[in-house]
């Protein structure tokens, strides 16, 4: 959050910030919604996840207006990812796998007819990586934690996008020479120095010597993300101005 805040104070858009009491119950968030979405001072909301568990997600991200949605999770803004053209550049995506696909154009290949595996099928970032990958006309397999042989279809990925949330469980016997990896997996693991580290899920200093392509963490998807959520916001503004 404080990462986010700084990036769009850094290119001139106001942030709010409001950091509520943990005994704020679903009401006092939704009305608290409801005030920003009526306040047209407000372009663009986010509401950091994940939420306590006595608050209902789903719901809270549904009282969102569509056009404020900064992360793209309203119910309308899914279905527009599913159903409107390629190059439609007003949509209001999820960051994060809106921010893999930048990481990918960045390469300057051809996404048409790549074989395309999407490791992890949440809401946030599995599902619509899928989606997104699907419009580049890559051809899609998501996996999950149920899938079977999922190491050997894994090996059979030109793109390879891991967010499981495992450190370091994709290792090299996963991946294929030459595919691209862009690892989303953000995971806290101690050291022996009793400090701490972030590690991707991907095992990346055995898998950087094979493959074309990988992202670190940190430093990969992660100022990619919040790039997007700016993306979104800027969106949002010029919707709310008719520019
Ligand atoms: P999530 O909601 O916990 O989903 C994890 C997915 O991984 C689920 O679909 C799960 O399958 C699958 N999975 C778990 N164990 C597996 C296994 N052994 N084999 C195959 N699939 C397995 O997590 P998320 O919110 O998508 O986040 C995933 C990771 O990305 C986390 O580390 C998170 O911190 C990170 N993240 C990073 C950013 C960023 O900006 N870089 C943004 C968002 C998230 P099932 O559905 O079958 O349970």
């Amino acid at each position: 959050v404080k990462a986010k805040t700084k990036a769009a104070k850094e290119v001139g858009i106001d942030v709010i910030d409001h950091h509520l009491k943990e005994s704020t119950n679903q009401n006092d968030l939704i009305t608290l919604i409801n005030q920003l979405n009526n306040n047209d001072d407000v372009n663009s909301i986010l509401v950091q996840l994940p939420l306590p568990k006595v608050i209902n997600e789903e719901m809270v991200l549904n009282s969102i207006l569509p056009e404020k949605d900064a992360d793209g999770f309203h119910p309308l803004n899914v279905g527009k990812l599913s159903i409107s053209p390629k190059n439609d550049d007003n949509l209001m995506i999820p960051c994060t796998p809106y921010g893999c696909l930048l990481l990918l154009r960045e390469l300057n290949i051809n996404l048409s007819g790549k074989n395309a595996v999407v490791i992890g099928r949440s809401n946030i970032v599995g599902k619509p990586m899928a989606q997104i990958l699907l419009k580049e006309s890559c051809t899609v397999t998501t996996v999950h934690s149920k899938t079977n042989n999922i190491k050997s279809i894994c090996r059979n990925a030109d793109i390879l996008i891991s967010a499981i949330g495992k450190p370091e469980f994709v290792n090299k016997d996963w991946v294929k020479e030459g595919a691209i990896v862009v690892d989303v997996g953000i995971n806290r693991i101690s050291t022996n120095e009793e400090k701490s580290q972030l590690v991707g899920d991907v095992q990346f200093n055995e898998v950087k010597n094979i493959v074309s392509a990988i992202t670190p963490v940190p430093g990969g998807v992660g100022p990619m993300t919040i790039a997007c959520l700016l993306r979104n916001t800027i969106i949002a503004f010029k919707k709310s101005k008719k520019i």
